[in-house]
């Protein structure tokens, strides 16, 4: 077997891992790095050629993989850092793309959204395998910061393969249980390519219930207060998009979500049953607009919450702080921030504005109501033990991420010549 690591070997982001069996290759995500695209004032990716978004480093170089015969692309969950290089793809790899139901109908919408839509055959993943060639692809539902992420588990003749896409281990979540150690015990992979991201931060990292208790307890704190509250996360983080909705409520407040991603992720969730909870979604920049003059009059009747958590101009929290829409922040209205800055010197910078505006309008800004969705050192110590496998591959970082996933092999007792292959990417090498 061979295994190519083509993408998210020097970076967080343009996730991309190549399988070969037999003169077959499967691919293990496909994913952007949108801070590289994002530099330029007005990008729209739609509009870029795929060309272009290689020469920013934005995409994935598959120039490895060159006259080979791709038989599938393979999702571990769906954030564009996995999922958003594939309609840049799938179209000249002519195969088709295998993942869980969430992640695959976010690919579908994204695929529609092309200025040439494509299309692509797609597997949906349930509790069974599938066959693609001489792989045996299975998934193991594992807890992230998405709905339906997944292990995915390929076996082939030259071995079995554990690829743990983004993860960590919550024993509190709502929305997904915690992963089955007593399926993990039965694999006994040949290689585990695993997600470095964290593995830096001693320890665990705090559950969900903790953004959850974090959350609650300040909105409790100003449960009398009669002026604006405005939240922002992740688009993609539903169980905290739906805790703030049902603390909203409690409050007295009505919940409403304000921007286009948002109302997509949450949206979709709701369409295929993983949220029940139905809300107010405005989308378009003249409703918002129109909704907000609305909210800017009744403050305390509503929990606003936008697109916008990393300070992305054209983002609803921009335009609100930039007077763009008829929304006026005020003194003593609370910005709560539940959602880290994406670790990139563009986010930072973005971020930084957007809190230095709002600080000026005297506004109470509330950061860090937030816990990650990257397993901490003793999260990953305990797959790597659990798994036992003879070979680990760090995979999801910089390369001092990755180094630091190769010392805890090390002290878990692996030999760092043969056991622990660290790459970069448009490396590969062969094992069996
Ligand atoms: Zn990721
Ligand atoms: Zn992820």
């Amino acid at each position: 077997m061979k295994v190519y690591s083509l993408g998210g070997y020097e970076e967080v982001g343009r996730n991309m891992t190549a399988l070969e069996v037999k003169n077959k290759v499967l691919i293990l995500d496909l994913g952007i790095r949108l801070d590289r695209v994002m530099i330029g004032e007005d990008t729209n990716i739609q509009n870029m050629s795929t060309k272009e978004l290689d020469r920013l480093g934005a995409v994935p170089d598959i120039t490895p993989l060159k006259g080979k015969e791709i038989v599938g692309i393979v999702i571990s969950h769906g954030h564009l850092d996995h999922i958003g290089a594939i309609s840049r793809f799938v179209g000249k790899f002519k195969c088709p793309v295998v993942g869980r139901p969430y992640p695959l109908r976010l690919l579908s919408s994204m695929l529609k959204e092309e200025t040439t839509p494509v299309k692509c055959p797609m597997f949906e993943m349930h509790d069974s395998s599938i066959v693609i060639g001489d792989f045996e692809i299975s998934m193991i539902p594992v807890t992230h910061s998405i709905p339906q992420s997944s292990f995915v588990i390929i076996n082939t003749c030259e071995g079995n393969v554990v690829f743990t896409g983004d993860y960590k281990l919550d024993n509190h979540q709502e929305l997904q249980r915690p992963i089955s150690f007593s399926k993990l015990k039965k694999l006994d992979p040949k290689l585990l390519i695993i997600d470095s991201t964290n593995v830096i931060q001693e320890g665990i990292t705090p559950s969900e219930k903790v953004a959850k208790t974090l959350l609650t307890d300040y909105l409790k704190m100003i449960e009398d207060s009669r002026n604006g509250i405005v939240a922002t996360t992740f688009s993609s983080q539903i169980e905290r998009v739906f805790t703030i909705i049902n603390q909203a409520e409690k409050m007295g407040r009505k919940p409403v979500l304000l921007g286009k991603s948002l109302c997509k992720y949450y949206g979709l969730a709701l369409e295929m049953g993983l949220v029940k909870k139905n809300v107010q979604m405005i989308r378009k920049r003249e409703a918002i607009n129109a909704y907000l003059k609305d909210v800017n009059n009744n403050k305390k009747d509503y929990l606003v919450l936008t697109t916008g958590s990393q300070g992305e101009k054209e983002a609803v929290l921009s335009r609100m702080v930039d007077d763009k829409t008829p929304y006026k922040f005020e003194n003593r209205d609370s910005v709560i921030f539940s959602a880290s800055v994406i670790p990139n010197p563009l986010n930072k910078a973005s971020r930084y504005t957007l809190e230095t505006k709002l600080k000026m309008k005297n506004t109470s800004v509330v950061r860090d109501l937030h816990v990650s969705g990257h397993a901490s050192k003793e999260e990953h110590r305990k797959i790597i033990r659990t798994l036992s496998p003879e070979i680990v591959m760090p995979c999801h970082g910089y390369p001092d991420m990755l180094i630091s996933m190769a010392d805890l092999c090390y002290e878990e007792g692996y030999d760092l010549n043969d056991q622990v292959i660290v790459q970069r990417n448009g490396q590969s090498f062969q094992i069996g």
